[in-house]
Parts: C-alpha cells; structure tokens; sequence
C-alpha cells in the first residue's frame, strides 16, 4: 500500500491547464505491482490502447502469474519467446554487461529467499543466500530470435526494468497516435512527453525517501523518462535493521550501501529504469564512475547523509523545495 501510495503522489504534478485543442484525458491501471496513471491530450480511444498495452506487457513479464512468460520460462528453461521478450532481454543483458552485473535479471532466487516475492519476508541464514546467489548470473541467459533458453538453474526477474519497458512502448503509442502532450506515471518511472499546454516543461518530483508523499525538490524536463529506485518503496524491518528490495548482487543481502534513492533521466524508459536500480547497488563512487564512463543521462542521488548529488547536466533544471534538508552536491 505504502508502495501504491508513493508511486501515485510521486509525480501527480500539475496537469490542470487549459486544453491545447484536444481534451485532457486521464486514465489508471494497476499493473506491474503499482498503481500506474497516465494523463494526456489527445482522443480517448488511445486510453485504452495504453492501459491494453500495460496489462498486456505484465501478463509477459510477471514472474508470479502462472500465465505469463516469463512464469514459463522460468518452470521449462526454455521458451519461444514473444518480440516483446526477445527485445527487452537483449537490451536488459547488454545493460548486465556494462553494469558489471550491479544489475542482474537472474536476481530471483535472492529476491525469493528474502521473501520479496509472496510477502513473507525474512533473514535467511548466509548458506542458503550463497546456494541461492549460484543460480545468478545473467550470462546463464541465452537469446536468440527463435529461442530464450536458462542454463544452471537460472530465473529471470525482469522488475528491475519491465517498467521503463512499458514506458517506452506506451511512448510509442502515443506518438503512433499523434499525442503530443502526455505525463506517463508508472509508478516510479515517470515519462514525460512533450511540453505542457502553456509551453512550459513538465516538473517531475523527486519523494523524499524518510517522506515518500512529499518531493524534495523538482526536475524540469521534457521528453525523457525519469525512473527513481528507493529503499522505501519495498522493505522490511527485523530487529532494528532495515532490508530493501534492491539487492547487491555480490553479496546477495539487500543494498546498504547509504544510498536513499538513484533517480534517472534518460530519453529511454528501459535505460532509465536499469540504471536507478544498478547504480543504487553500485553505491555513489560506483555511480559517479559509471556516468563518467557513460554520460548518456543524468542523476540524482540522495544519500542518507542528507546528500544531494547532481550530475551536470540537469543542474539548472532543479529546483529544491526545502533548502536546508539537504546540501547539494554538483559532479
Ligand atoms: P526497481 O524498482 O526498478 O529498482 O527494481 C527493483 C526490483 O528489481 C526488485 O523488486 C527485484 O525484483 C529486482 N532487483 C532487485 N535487485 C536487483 C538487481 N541488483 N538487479 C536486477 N534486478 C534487481
Ligand atoms: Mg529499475
């Protein structure tokens, strides 16, 4: 629920300007595990055509509906897989790679011994987070057009990018549909397209992770996707300690690294959507390094020293809403 909520007030911003010609139109869908809404200008047929394509992906991509691909890939070992799994596998293990696998789509196993999948959640013993961790290893992926096969006892957990996926795919409608001006909320991973009515560009929160319903501070952009990876959106607390969902995947435990949050802002969903959660594992020297290396987006990085690092690019299109909360780091 908290997790809903979050995602919902995480960027449910201004949308209430005139109509530019075409009528406003908001329609909602829970999918993916969140509560996803999207607003546009445009017919109200393509509403439907968006929230079709969202339950339509997730069908593909969960891992616990006994229906959907993935869920089959993982029982047989070997599927033939749909475009839309075929594309976003060969992206997501392209990323693995980059990412010195600080992003790993055969994260399952972990994931399920720490309980994130049915709820049940607990502090496995080091045995068996080690037998687990042996089963992790995107390369144990093989992807061709007519085959998607795991090898060593390998499950695939696409969570880590399904949504900037569907993200993109949605972008895709929309402009197929001749929108122009649309604010995609996809529960952390938000798109934003074109720019508002008035011509100005859309103001993307960034939630305060000790607060997740409030923002500390807005990010002005158009056409680009910004995904946000934090510790409060999925966690839980034993004996005083806190166990996030983002998991190292060197040591199997969950990322405790003193990073709250890795925001992302790229021009692509599945770019985005990788790389907050891979650059939340990598921790902020890992982080930096990466953009370093790979300047193809921008971040934000809140630590939980009250730190607020910033990449250049987008210095001047932030805007913090309570000053004293954090200090401001620029790269
Ligand atoms: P996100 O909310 O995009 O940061 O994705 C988090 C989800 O991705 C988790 O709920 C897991 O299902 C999965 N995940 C956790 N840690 C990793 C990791 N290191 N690499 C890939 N997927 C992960
Ligand atoms: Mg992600």
């Amino acid at each position: 629920m908290k997790k809903l909520l979050a995602a919902f007030s995480a960027a449910i911003l201004a949308f209430t300007l005139a109509s530019c010609g075409t009528q406003k139109q908001s329609v909602s869908v829970e999918a993916m595990d969140t509560f996803m809404k999207i607003e546009y200008y445009g017919d109200e047929s393509v509403g439907e055509k968006l929230t079709g394509e969202i339950k339509r992906l997730d069908s593909l991509f969960s891992v616990t509906d006994k229906n959907s691909e993935v869920y089959a890939l993982n029982r047989d070992k070997e599927v033939k897989p749909s475009d839309d799994l075929s594309a976003l596998l060969k992206r997501s293990l392209t990323l693995c790679d980059r990412l010195d696998g600080a992003l790993d789509v055969t994260i399952l196993p972990v994931v399920e011994k720490w309980g994130f999948l049915n709820g049940k959640y607990r502090v496995p013993d080091k045995q068996e987070i080690q037998s687990a961790l042996k089963a992790v290893n995107y390369k144990n992926i093989e992807v061709d057009n007519d085959k998607v096969k795991l090898k060593n006892n390998a499950k695939l957990d696409l969570g880590a990018v399904a949504k900037g996926y569907a993200a993109d795919k949605c972008l895709e409608i929309l402009s197929d549909n001749n929108v122009e001006t649309s604010l995609l909320n996809l529960g952390g991973t938000i798109a934003v397209h074109g720019r508002k009515p008035d011509g100005t560009p859309w103001r993307v929160g960034i939630a305060d992770p000790d607060n997740p319903s409030d923002y500390i501070g807005f990010v002005s952009c158009s056409d680009k996707v910004v995904a946000t990876s934090g510790g409060y959106e999925r966690y839980f607390e034993k004996d005083g300690r806190r166990y996030i969902h983002i998991i190292d995947t060197q040591t199997g435990f969950p990322s405790d690294n003193g990073i709250a949050s890795v925001t992302v802002i790229s021009d692509s969903g599945t770019l985005s959507d990788a790389l907050s959660t891979a650059l939340f594992v990598k921790g902020l020297d890992g982080a930096r390094e990466y953009h370093r290396d790979n300047p193809d987006f921008d971040y934000v990085i809140l630590t939980a020293d009250k730190k607020l690092y910033i990449s250049e690019g987008i210095v001047n299109d932030f805007t913090l809403s309570e000053s004293d909360r954090y200090e401001v780091v620029k790269n």
